[in-house]
């Protein structure tokens, strides 16, 4: 099937801020809605990979909504920890959505792999995937990740979820600590976006 280029996309998710940094990405000719008008639950996210959830839930509010749909999933792998949080980074956050604490369980849970971890990288990354789908559009899913490594404490208090403990590689301070505008430069949800721009 020839893909179309989008004229109108639908934006499956109820997280404001990743509403307007989806938004911000994409050219201004097309028509971004979001679920603003639409009361439906958020579908489980039952896939143990980050395109799975993504697809499955592109696919939730395509067929809600009957349009063509974008939707991500991302997170945080730390590989001294097999990659956890990995996609369960929102849920070490609870129900509250208490970064302080899910960035308390990350530190302790590093700490019990290893006492000395201060003295050595601990290697992580942030992924993004991001997926289409929706009436007459081939399906697409990409992913976009930013290396980096675990700061030895929490820093800054810019950006959001585990922004403060992720140094990216090349650069001496963390996402937390970064310029907005710098961090959407080079991060995983930018990279991800650059494999779709060409459908716009
Ligand atoms: P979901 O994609 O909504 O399932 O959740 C992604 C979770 O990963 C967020 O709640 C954050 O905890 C974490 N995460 C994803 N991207 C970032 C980022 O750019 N900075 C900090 N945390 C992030």
């Amino acid at each position: 099937m020839q893909r179309q280029k989008i004229r109108e996309i639908v934006i499956g998710t109820n997280n404001k801020g990743k509403l307007r940094e989806i938004r911000d990405l994409i050219p201004k000719k097309v028509k971004v809605l979001s679920l603003k008008n639409i009361t439906a639950k958020s579908p489980k996210e039952t896939s143990k990979t980050f395109k799975g959830n993504a697809l499955l839930k592109a696919k939730y509010y395509s067929k809600l909504t009957g349009k063509i749909c974008l939707a991500d999933d991302s997170g945080l792998e730390i590989d001294l920890l097999n990659k956890a949080p990995g996609i369960y980074s929102a849920r070490w956050s609870g129900k509250k959505n208490d970064f302080n604490s899910a960035i308390k369980k990350v530190f302790k849970k590093i700490n019990l792999k290893d006492k000395n971890w201060k003295k050595r990288n601990i290697k992580a990354r942030f992924k993004c995937a991001l997926s289409i789908y929706g009436p007459r559009f081939k399906t697409v899913s990409v992913i976009g990740k930013i290396e980096g490594t675990i700061s030895k404490k929490k820093l800054g208090s810019r950006g959001f979820g585990y922004d403060p403990i992720f140094i990216p590689i090349g650069k001496k301070i963390t996402f937390g600590q970064m310029r907005p505008e710098m961090k959407h430069k080079i991060d995983h949800r930018f990279k991800a976006f650059k494999k779709i721009r060409k459908f716009f």
